[in-house]
């Protein structure tokens, strides 16, 4: 069981939805993003018209220290926004969504049979990212690469340091590992520079890339970032971060935490905008509690719907 918040906004007629999931390490409990929902509502009710960015702009500041909800209320405008325009979000955005990248699907570090096991129970998805960050990370790559010739992804979580970090990814390279996310601990700046020249894979990153300036800051030490709506606050933001990325030739993946079918569906919107995306959320769940975007063995597949074609199903 994970908590998750849902944001509903209405306007009398339709209904846009949003999600941030609680999350121990950044400490966001339901509670906490309630409350800082709450602080905001005047705000939101005073708007007589739904424009995402207008919203964001207007509520941004006073949730700067809840990022999370900040993105649950903007997901909840975009879809609502949609769905009065009668348009998919992504269409409104003028984005073309007949080609885009296909999902990973999440090994989670464990031991090496019950990584295998995992693989095994998901077959024929045409990428998986493998957690990282053991004494043995090369015996694991070797043990699931005998069960797939599927393209992996490898998430150190700030788990090694440069030197192996290099040598990992000479080996890993071999292995048909497409990419390094966030190799080493994201205060190591120096060792990252010196990593970014000798790494064989490009490196991606994470923990390194939080708020909407640090996609600057990661330029020259990474050649890519991997975004997360929670994090940085919304579709809005993340559109900004991409734009940046890209101005500084920069590659662009979108990650998720493990989002229902409704924060999947949002992050969905941004698809053709991107070179890698991890969306694998709602697939990693046993009950969702919403139909819209489904993610099956990678691919994405786009309701008829308008917004970004969310409905709860309790509802
Ligand atoms: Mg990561």
């Amino acid at each position: 069981m994970q908590p998750t918040l849902i944001v509903e906004l209405s306007d009398g007629v339709h209904s846009g939805y949003g999600e941030a999931t609680t999350n121990t390490y950044y400490g966001m409990t339901l509670e906490r993003m309630r409350n800082a929902l709450e602080s905001v509502r005047s705000l939101v009710e005073a708007q007589d018209q739904i424009d995402p960015q207008q919203l964001w702009s207007a509520t941004a500041e006073s949730l700067r220290d809840c990022p999370f909800a900040l993105c649950a209320l903007d997901q909840a405008a975009h879809d609502l926004w949609g769905k009065q325009q009668g348009q998919p979000v992504y269409q409104l955005w003028g984005l073309d969504n007949s080609r885009t990248p296909p999902s990973n699907y999440t090994i989670g570090i464990d031991e090496i049979d019950v990584m295998v096991a995992k693989l095994k129970e998901v077959p024929d998805w045409p990428v998986y990212k493998i957690k990282l960050g053991t004494s043995h990370d090369l015996e694991i790559i070797r043990a699931l690469r005998q069960h797939t010739d599927a393209t992996f992804r490898v998430d150190a979580n700030c788990g090694w340091d440069v030197s192996e970090a290099i040598e990992n990814s000479h080996a890993l390279k071999e292995l048909n590992v497409e990419f390094l996310e966030q190799p080493l601990p994201a205060e190591n700046r120096d060792g990252q520079k010196e990593l970014l020249r000798h790494s064989a894979l490009p490196l991606i990153a994470d923990e390194s890339c939080i708020h909407e300036s640090d996609v600057a800051a990661c330029h020259g030490y990474f050649d890519g970032v991997n975004i997360k709506l929670v994090k940085c606050g919304g579709l809005t933001p993340a559109r900004r971060m991409i734009d940046t990325a890209r101005e500084l030739g920069m590659k662009v993946m979108v990650g998720c935490m493990t989002e229902s079918t409704v924060g999947i569906s949002a992050i969905a919107q941004l698809l053709p905008l991107l070179d890698y995306v991890d969306m694998d959320g709602a697939a990693l769940l046993a009950a969702d509690i919403a139909t819209g975007v489904v993610v099956e063995r990678g691919v994405c597949r786009y309701p008829q719907a308008n917004g970004s074609g969310v409905q709860l199903t309790s509802s």
